[in-house]
């Protein structure tokens, strides 16, 4: 079908970088943000151009007529933007579909509920000290659509990529992708789990060769259930000594039967981020069979996690506080527990915009919480459902519940924010709470 035409939904970084794409290929843009914003403003002045047409503060309606629609993945189904989409009859397709359209470099694609930029910057830092020229691009903050753009020539995009992206991706169609895990996250935009797994599994379906395809091997059972009769993907685990990569009683990382290396040789800290680290490895064996060791284990012992993801603020009076804001799901607020977690050491700072989650299993980890202190807007669900097994305190402010929990530690103690929601009930997103928090840990040792 020839294009000419192409209607682009949401006007936030994925969709600002198709827009730009759209107009490198000469094609005519009309873009829509049900929002408008001095942000947006200034975009449009940036951007003025006789074949955009950008409609901001959109409301309902219908669409005008288009070859192509390219959504944006904050614009959810179910919203006017959405539904008009729908309504439209013209085909839909993720900025990650559009941005693929374009792309001359080998993909590896990376998703799953937790660990997902965690392994996007592994996988590339492992490729380029390997001498594989990488980048990393989507969900990550770089949309493909830009990527694409860049003159810059690599041998491999390492791509993060969300489920949101992948629903409208019919042709996506990485060289190898890995699925980290899947846990309740989402499930206001997914019926049920199984919805949100068949969304996460659709990463492979375009991948020919079994050996490119990489899970979690707790997640063969969803794998034969949709892949009925296909060759057994590669699996990775800590639990589970008979995955292709695995993780031994003696803290080695194993490769089929064959030693590593040494976990703790590492940076990383915590259980999760040895599974991150055999996915990633995973990964790099499968587009580059031989690759040097030596440089492949000095790769993996340099690399440290971002900021905001289990990130030791600061160290002192023998109290260790840690901004794991990047929590935004209770799985992951399970594994920070795991990681930094002792017999009731923990002060736990967490809450946040609810997204319909089941917080009941943190409770496997109650021992590990000496208090909780909730905020914000699921304060009062997390503490209905906590409070017989663990010792719940709820506060109005952010701030507040900070200071409690360094007031409430002493010696041995870890405090963690590690929110278990997302944070845009009380913040712009989760680096400013992250900061938040340690600014006034910052602030609190300032005034001493
Ligand atoms: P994502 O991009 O998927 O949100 P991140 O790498 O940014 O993942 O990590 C987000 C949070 O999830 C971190 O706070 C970390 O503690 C937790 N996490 C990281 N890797 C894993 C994993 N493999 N399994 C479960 N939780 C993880």
């Amino acid at each position: 079908m020839k294009i000419e035409n192409v209607i682009v939904l949401g006007l936030g970084i994925s969709g600002r970088a198709a827009v730009e794409l759209a107009l490198e290929k000469g094609f005519r843009v009309c873009a829509f943000d049900e929002n408008a914003s001095p942000e947006l403003d200034e975009f449009m002045e940036s951007r003025r151009d006789q074949r955009l047409d950008v409609r901001l503060g959109w409301k309902n309606g219908e669409l005008p007529g288009a070859d192509l629609i390219v959504i944006s993945p904050g614009i959810a189904d179910s919203s006017p933007l959405g539904q008009a989409a729908a309504r439209s009859n013209i085909p839909v397709i993720s900025e990650l579909e559009f941005g693929f359209g374009f792309c001359r470099t080998p993909i590896l694609a990376i998703t799953g509920t937790n660990g997902k930029t965690t392994t996007t910057e592994l996988t590339c830092h492992l490729l380029n000290s390997i001498g594989r020229k990488s980048a990393v691009s989507g969900n990550i903050g770089i949309p493909l659509s830009k990527s694409v753009l860049d003159p810059d020539k690599c041998d491999f995009l390492v791509v993060e990529t969300s489920s949101f992206q992948l629903d409208a991706s019919a042709n996506f169609a990485p060289e190898s992708a890995v699925l980290l895990n899947i846990a309740s996250d989402h499930m206001n935009r997914y019926e049920t789990e199984k919805d949100y797994a068949k969304s996460k599994f659709s990463i492979f379906k375009n991948i020919k060769s079994h050996e490119n395809k990489i899970i979690r091997s707790d997640l063969l059972p969803y794998w034969n259930e949709f892949f009925p009769g296909a060759e057994k993907p590669v699996a990775f685990s800590c639990s589970d000594e008979t995955a292709d990569y695995c993780f031994d009683r003696r803290g080695e990382i194993v490769i089929r039967g064959k030693s590593f290396m040494r976990f703790s040789e590492t940076q990383l800290l915590g259980a999760h981020n040895a599974e991150n680290l055999m996915a990633s490895l995973a990964l790099v064996f499968s587009v580059v069979p031989e690759p040097p060791l030596d440089l492949l284990k000095k790769g993996a012992c340099e690399f440290r996690t971002g900021s905001h993801r289990l990130e030791i603020v600061k160290k002192a009076n023998g109290i260790t506080y840690v901004n794991d804001s990047k929590a935004t799901n209770p799985d992951s607020l399970m594994v920070a527990l795991r990681a930094v977690g002792a017999k009731k050491n923990v002060c736990l700072i967490a809450g946040g915009l609810d997204k319909n989650m089941d917080f009941s299993s943190v409770l496997t980890e109650k021992e590990r919480i000496k208090t909780a202190f909730l905020v914000g807007e699921c304060k009062n669900k997390l503490a209905n459902l906590w409070k017989n097994d663990i010792s719940c305190v709820i506060f109005k402010t952010f701030e507040d519940a900070v200071i409690a929990a360094c007031d409430e530690s002493e010696p041995g103690d870890v405090v963690l924010l590690s929110p278990g929601c997302a944070s845009m009930d009380m913040f712009r997103d989760y680096k400013h709470r992250g900061q938040s928090f340690t600014s006034i840990i910052n602030r609190r040792f300032e005034s001493e």
